[in-house]
């Protein structure tokens, strides 16, 4: 993952990153995922349809989806061409289609149609990653996994609260550095963070509740 515009700085004190999630906690009491599910099936789904495509838009596809097919065996019934009539509008859906038909028939095979609350079954699924594996694990059953997407990668970097070169890298860091308490649900709100205010070209610094804490040295200037 390229760091951009990311600065490697050296991880900031304990103190520091306690204050900081005390503060995205204030402000969001109980943050989740902005992708609509209502079970572990429906958000694996959508987190494979996710990857290089915003939530708003895999959430408009899968209300059509899963009014119509909410589970393998139902998503096996419709066929690939089925489903790719669903999803169209989401990038790479061909590809995309081809793996989520492979992991319905895995999970119809070899886990009783349910998903898997294991990493390596869920990372041997088609189109499961460590990231996707790490969301379902941590949205879907409630671990203290950390998945390191582009907004949670250039946050942790530029506020100093872990560095890494690879998104690993930075779970890595984070894992062992985010307090305890505040571990489940760190990764939903750094890419809160990462998505509404340190965004990627020009973060909101002027306006950023942690102005403060934040070690970046090139913060944006106030209008
Ligand atoms: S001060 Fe700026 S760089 Fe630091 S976290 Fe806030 S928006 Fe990001």
């Amino acid at each position: 993952m390229d760091p951009g515009s990311c600065y490697f700085i050296q991880p900031m004190n304990k103190e520091k990153r306690r204050r900081i999630f005390e503060r995205l906690r204030a402000a969001n009491p109980t943050p989740t995922t902005e992708l609509v599910y209502r079970t572990p099936f429906e958000l694996l789904v959508a987190v494979i349809l996710s990857a290089q495509a915003t939530d708003k838009g895999v959430n408009k596809a899968t209300a059509r989806l899963f009014a119509v097919a909410d589970t393998p065996e139902a998503i096996l019934a419709l066929g690939e061409e089925g489903l790719k009539a669903h999803i169209r509008t989401i990038g790479l859906f061909n590809s995309k289609a081809g793996n989520i038909i492979k992991t319905c028939s895995i999970l119809v095979a070899e886990h009783g149609g349910q998903v898997p609350h294991d990493r390596s079954a869920l990372e041997a699924l088609p189109g499961v990653g460590r990231k996707t594996a790490n969301v379902v694990l941590n949205t879907a059953f409630g671990e203290p996994t950390m998945a390191v997407d582009t907004h949670i990668f250039r946050v942790a970097n530029r506020t100093g609260l872990a560095s890494g070169k690879t998104p690993l890298a930075v779970e890595q860091a984070l894992l062992r550095h985010v307090p305890k308490a505040f571990l489940k649900d760190a990764h939903h709100w750094l890419i809160l963070h990462g998505r509404y205010v340190c965004t990627a070209r020009k973060p909101r610094c002027p306006e950023c509740p942690l102005a403060d804490l934040c070690d970046y040295r090139d913060k944006t200037p106030p209008p």
